[in-house]
């Protein structure tokens, strides 16, 4: 495997037994985007020079004989409506195309803690809203096992990095699914943690109570590594928890015997991919094999989860996106004759379509008159929805699931009929609604040779134990080892 291919912990092996120095495996990387990101379109900003002169500190540290920490010298991406001090934050949209934020996220702190090599900002959908990376307003990420295809969103840009070698690890945000999706679309491995697991301080807000940060890696070693470090209670998020965080690389263990394994019936429904849906059967056939018991369940209220979803989360973004004013953050439109015309006018130059179609839902849905019967009524759904799941993890100990009900589509199949993209969220967005945590680890292909992504989830902050199972799993197939095949190699 070439060092751009090469997940982080085999990396930091070599770095620490000087293999390799962070120079050397930065420039692979940069090389690798000069070789393919023509094609991938994964960046918005690429930060090469202090890339390389972070790697170059790094290999100074080493070569004093000075220990390192995991991440250390290592290249990655930041999904974009993460706050970088210093370098652009957009979270892909025109309104925030100029903006560089006064400070650094909360994860970001704690990842320069550990001195990683930053690539630059991954590509995403407008802030977050979709699930192929079309809604970005300034470029539109192809899928590195065919550019044709989308990556998957809102975290595409992430994912198609670390799919493609042009970062060896991304952090995304998932409010519905937009980590888990796109690394499933991509082959690699992504986790959305529990509700509050994950500081969301500094991550530009889409829907607040179902936003989380998390990894996005080659494998799932890479995954528990990095959950490690940014996982915590921060006094800027009052929403995250206060719990101990447990070393998650213990959970890095082959075994599953006597584990219960549930499977929701209802996730397997028409309209399902044949390949999705005898990929996933596979993969639950090997989990049986390894010891693990399948229990079959069911998650009665899954039918309402995306009428639920569409509506809480766009009532929230509504509300979060009213700061983008053209007063206190980001482009203000010209021209205006007054304050009103000023805003007016910059929300629908700056905005896009899917931005704005989701403020007017939300709008709607929590004015006078249609709040009792949109808004709070999807609350007291989401409600029934976290319940299923209750009474299901009091029989099982992991449920799973697919990850999409499809592979990855073609780039313009499905912009068009934004219900169309809505259902695709199908499997992902109860989980956000339940707060609870999911992995999407890869478990095969479809006939075009399209990855696809198992789903694991777990109960609240029993993040340990999908990371066994994923981990389990992992280690007795081989498709984390596969590559797309791009560019040269
Ligand atoms: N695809 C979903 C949406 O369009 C999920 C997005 C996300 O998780 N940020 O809202």
């Amino acid at each position: 495997m070439k060092l751009f291919e090469q997940p982080a912990h085999v990396l930091h092996d070599m770095l620490v037994n000087k293999e390799i120095t962070s120079l050397e495996l930065t420039e692979a990387v940069l090389a690798r985007i000069d070789e393919v990101e023509g094609d991938v379109k994964a960046y918005l900003t690429i930060t090469r020079d202090e890339a390389i002169a972070q790697a170059k500190a790094v290999d100074e540290k080493i070569a004093k004989g000075e220990t390192i920490s995991f991440l250390e010298g290592i290249p990655g991406a930041i999904k974009d409506n993460i706050c970088t001090k210093g370098v652009k934050t957009t979270c892909a949209s025109k309104i925030l195309q100029n903006f560089v934020a006064p400070y650094d996220a909360t994860v970001m702190t704690k990842l320069r803690e550990q001195n990683p090599v930053i690539i630059g900002k991954a590509n995403m959908d407008e802030f977050a809203m979709g699930g192929s990376t079309e809604n970005s307003a300034f470029q539109k990420t192809g899928n590195p096992w065919n550019t044709e295809c989308v990556p998957g969103g809102s975290s595409g840009g992430s994912a198609a990095a670390v799919a493609a070698g042009t970062a060896v690890w991304a952090l995304g945000s998932d409010t519905g699914g937009s980590i888990r999706q796109p690394a499933s679309f991509c082959g690699v491995v992504g986790m959305k943690p529990t509700y509050g697991r994950v500081s969301r301080y500094g991550l530009v807000a889409y829907a607040s109570s179902l936003d989380q940060i998390g990894p996005i890696t080659k494998d799932v070693t890479d995954c528990a590594h990095i959950l490690n470090i940014i996982s915590g209670r921060d006094e800027m998020d009052s929403t995250s928890v206060n719990e101990e965080v447990p070393d998650f690389t213990k959970a890095l263990v082959e075994d599953v015997k006597g584990l219960k394994v549930g499977i929701p019936k209802e996730y397997f429904v028409k309209g399902m991919d044949p390949d999705v849906e005898k990929t996933i059967r596979e993969a639950i056939d090997k989990l049986k094999e390894l010891g693990a018991e399948i229990v079959e369940i069911s998650l009665p209220h899954t039918d309402y989860a995306i009428s639920t979803y569409y509506l809480i989360s766009p009532a929230e973004a509504a509300t979060n996106l009213a700061r983008y004013d053209g007063v206190s953050y980001g482009e203000r439109a010209e021209d205006a004759a007054d304050l009103v015309e000023m805003m007016t006018k910059t929300r629908t130059q700056y905005l896009g379509e899917e931005v704005k179609r989701r403020i007017m839902i939300g709008n709607y849905a929590l004015s006078a008159g249609y709040y009792d019967a949109y808004y709070l009524k999807a609350l007291k759904v989401r409600r029934l929805i976290k319940e299923d799941f209750d009474k299901a993890f009091e029989q099982v100990d992991v449920i799973v699931c697919p990850t999409a009900p499809t592979p990855a589509y073609k780039i313009g199949e499905k912009i068009s009929n934004p219900l169309e993209m809505y259902l695709q969220d199908a499997c992902t967005v109860p989980l956000n609604l339940a707060g609870l945590p999911g992995i999407s680890v890869p478990c095969g292909y479809s006939s075009d040779n399209m990855p696809i992504g198992l789903q694991i989830i777990g109960k609240a902050l029993d993040e340990e134990t999908i990371l066994r199972v994923a981990y389990t799993y992992e280690q007795s197939q081989s498709f984390h080892n596969d590559r797309a095949q791009l560019g040269g190699n």
